[in-house]
């Protein structure tokens, strides 16, 4: 989607700091890091949110979660723990319409999830 942020960025129209990339996927530093691992992970094809998945697109949610698990052995955390999350729509805060998984770790995590 020609103005879609994380379109942009999966066509490196937009600069980021790549972290792992499939021909299905592409992992990125976010620029706002809240811990000391604080990767973006989206697939290249536009999906808005989790509430876009369908039985037709589903199967990539099998190439993220692989790529998840790459990413977190790549970068140290996937002994220590990390957290996953989606953030759907606006009262789960998101603000990019491209379907996108935090992965956070590299600290002690607060134990609760709100
Ligand atoms: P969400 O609130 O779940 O939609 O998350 C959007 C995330 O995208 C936030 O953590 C932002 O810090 C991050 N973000 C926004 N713009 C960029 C960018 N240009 N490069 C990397 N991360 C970004
Ligand atoms: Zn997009």
């Amino acid at each position: 989607m020609s103005d879609c942020l994380f379109c942009k960025i999966v066509n490196r129209e937009v600069p980021s700091t790549p972290v792992y990339e499939t021909d299905k996927v592409y992992a990125f530093l976010d620029i706002e890091p809240e811990a000391p691992v604080h990767v973006l992970i989206v697939p290249k094809q536009h999906i808005a949110s989790h509430n876009e998945l369908t039985a037709e697109n589903v199967d990539i949610m099998k190439d993220i979660h692989l790529a998840v698990n790459e990413i977190a052995k790549k970068l140290g955390v996937a002994e220590s723990g990390y957290r996953l999350i989606n953030n759907c729509g606006p009262n789960a805060g998101q603000t990019v319409l491209h379907l996108h998984y935090h992965i956070i770790g590299g600290r002690e995590l607060s134990t609760k999830i709100l």
